[in-house]
């Protein structure tokens, strides 16, 4: 009988898988030889050299992640990764690619794994058993540069059997996007956090994940019997009988409690003083409209548009955006959608756009968002101008993300009009009125800002998520400091309640979409700070709901104004939860 086994990680979408492991191997890419001229050799050879630094940086960060391990399947796996990195130092491997780069001018992938096969040819030849099993290392080395070259995610989900759980050393946000919750039960990875957009895509879909779960790769293979707990962040592989039948019953409590919630679908969310707000959908993919009709969402709050540009190597037409968008708006009828240009940069990489940007350039302090689409202002003309046209289907606000200057949101509003004056020409008829354009605020520049930004936008929404990460200098992505995450800081607080107070007195709406909003521990904390429209993952609509309907807003003004006067966000997490406690 193999032992139960458990690990534990973060979990970021609630509910419980129970299954059979899939795991996905980092599969390897299968690129055509090209030709290249004398002048691109160098090129073509920083290219690997990149390729080659990013391979060793999520080495050492697969290092780090399991250094506070001591049992022995985190000692081999520190075995392997040292030697992995060794291989990726001036080695055969590196040195071979580059020269054969140069003699046979052929591009990087190509001489990658021309390189790995002659090696492993020597290697084949050896009598060696241990000389054998490198073979393997070297072979996943190769994958993992070809992989970094061609900025693919890895091998794609096809084969997963219905009901089959994912396990990964790291999923991309466009890797989970691929998950088809009709089929995958859940997922589980060694790196991740529960604020970067792989989390928030998996909320989306609905599917029990966890997170972070160092050392998992190590303790299964695929087929085996595995639990994720999206709720607690424990995976167990190879559970026994006896747990699977505690898990079921988890299971079917959570099924039960959720259903409970569906009732709520139809009711309007209104305090019990009768304060209005309005509860709308963040939507990363078209796949979770029925989602959002389901969860009674007045509207879409934020429509990450990053998944027209996902899994594929070109940059999608105007036409093919324009029926994209117009899916979701059709679904939507009367009710109003919120499309956000392009988020692209840092965890959200999009292939066709970053052709020839090196990834430092679009780090999350770089070329991200709103900043990369000005810096690519045709293709921001080509988003607007689909934009335009899906907005004859039905109502529509524009979104600018990372936005921290007004001549940011002038610059784009410029873009709009070019794009509204090409589609006239073109005879396509628009409203006279163009869609409002509002700004995120998710840089603490914008948001001491808010005023100034306020007098050139048309609606403001606050993106907590990265108003977090950059007020507090915490990656959301990064596991080791996802614990020093916290919304709750008084910093962010405050910014909240500025951006908040700038709107309101500028009278322009204001709305929230980062994961707080979703979360109903903080509705009184944010309708107290003056806030109305709270957008978020569809199946977080009927908890906040709920919480909402038995609020006392008076009573939340009240204890909002004492929370601000805090200074430690310990204590500011107590006067919540025991106003919460109240309910
Ligand atoms: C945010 O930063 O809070 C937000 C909603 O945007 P995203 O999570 O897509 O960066
Ligand atoms: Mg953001």
């Amino acid at each position: 009988m193999t032992k139960e086994q458990h690990f534990s990680g973060v979990g970021v979408a609630s509910g419980i898988a129970i299954g059979k492991a899939y795991v996905r191997e980092s599969g390897s890419v299968d690129v055509p030889e090209r030709r290249i001229t004398k002048k691109q050799i160098k090129a073509e050879q920083e290219r690997l050299g990149g390729a080659v630094s990013l391979a060793r940086r999520q080495i050492r960060r697969l290092q780090s992640r399991i250094a506070a391990k001591t049992d022995a399947a985190a000692e081999e796996l520190g075995f392997l990764l040292d030697a992995y990195l060794q291989m990726l130092q001036d080695s055969r491997l590196v040195r071979g690619a580059k020269t054969r780069i140069a003699e046979h001018q052929i591009n990087a992938e190509a001489a990658v794994n021309a390189e790995v096969a002659d090696i492993a040819e020597v290697f084949q030849a050896m009598d060696d058993s241990y000389i054998a099993g490198r073979i393997d290392d070297i072979r996943e080395v190769g994958n993992r540069l070809q992989r970094n070259l061609t900025k693919t995610p890895g091998k794609q989900f096809s084969a997963i059997p219905r009901g089959g759980i994912v396990v990964a050393e790291q999923l991309t946000p466009a890797d989970t996007a691929q998950l088809d919750p009709e089929r995958v039960a859940g997922a589980a990875t060694m790196l991740g956090s529960a604020e970067g957009h792989t989390a928030i895509m998996a909320r989306a879909l609905g599917l029990p994940t966890v997170l972070g779960a160092a050392s998992l790769m190590e303790g299964i293979k695929t087929g085996d019997d595995i639990i994720v707990d999206g709720m607690s962040g424990r995976v167990i592989v190879n559970p026994s009988a006896k747990t699977i039948q505690a898990y079921e019953r988890r299971r079917a409590e959570h099924i039960k409690g959720t259903r409970r919630l569906d009732r709520l679908r139809n009711l309007p969310a209104v305090t019990r003083d009768d304060t209005q707000v309005t509860l709308q959908a963040n939507v990363e993919l078209p796949i979770e409209m029925n989602m959002v009709i389901h969860s009674g969402a007045e509207g879409i709050g934020l429509l990450r548009s990053e998944f027209m540009f996902m899994n594929r190597e070109t940059i999608p037409t105007e036409d093919e955006q324009v029926a994209s968008l117009k899916s979701v708006i059709d679904v939507m009828g009367k009710r109003p959608v919120t499309i956000r240009t392009l988020d692209v940069g840092a965890e959200k990489p999009v292939a066709a756009l970053l052709e020839g940007i090196e990834s430092e350039a679009v780090s999350n302090l770089g070329l991200r968002g709103i900043r990369l689409s000005l810096a690519q202002p045709d293709v921001l003309e080509t988003q607007f101008r689909a934009i335009l046209r899906a907005a004859n289907s039905g109502p529509v606000r524009i979104l600018l993300p990372m936005v921290s200057t007004v001549s940011e949101v002038r610059r784009a509003r410029e873009i709009l009009k070019k794009a509204a004056t090409k589609l006239r020409r073109r005879g396509i008829a628009l409203p006279d009125t163009l869609p409002p354009i509002g700004v995120m605020i998710e840089v603490p520049g914008a948001a001491l800002a808010a005023d100034s930004i306020a007098q050139v936008s048309d609606f403001l929404a606050i993106g907590s998520n990265d108003l977090t990460m950059y007020t507090l200098a915490i990656d959301r992505g990064n596991e080791h400091v996802a614990h020093l995450f916290d919304p709750l800081h008084p910093g962010v607080l405050r910014l909240i309640q500025f951006a908040t107070g700038a709107a309101l007195r500028a009278r322009i709406p204001i709305s929230i979409c980062g994961e707080m909003a979703g979360d109903p521990r903080y509705s009184a904390l944010l309708l107290g700070m003056g806030i109305r429209e709270l957008s978020m993952a569809p199946s977080n609509i009927p908890r906040v709901k709920k919480r909402i309907r038995e609020m006392d807003m008076a009573a939340a003004n009240h204890r909002a104004g004492i929370i601000m006067d805090q200074i430690d966000s310990g204590r500011i997490a107590m006067l919540l939860d025991d106003f919460n406690a109240l309910a």
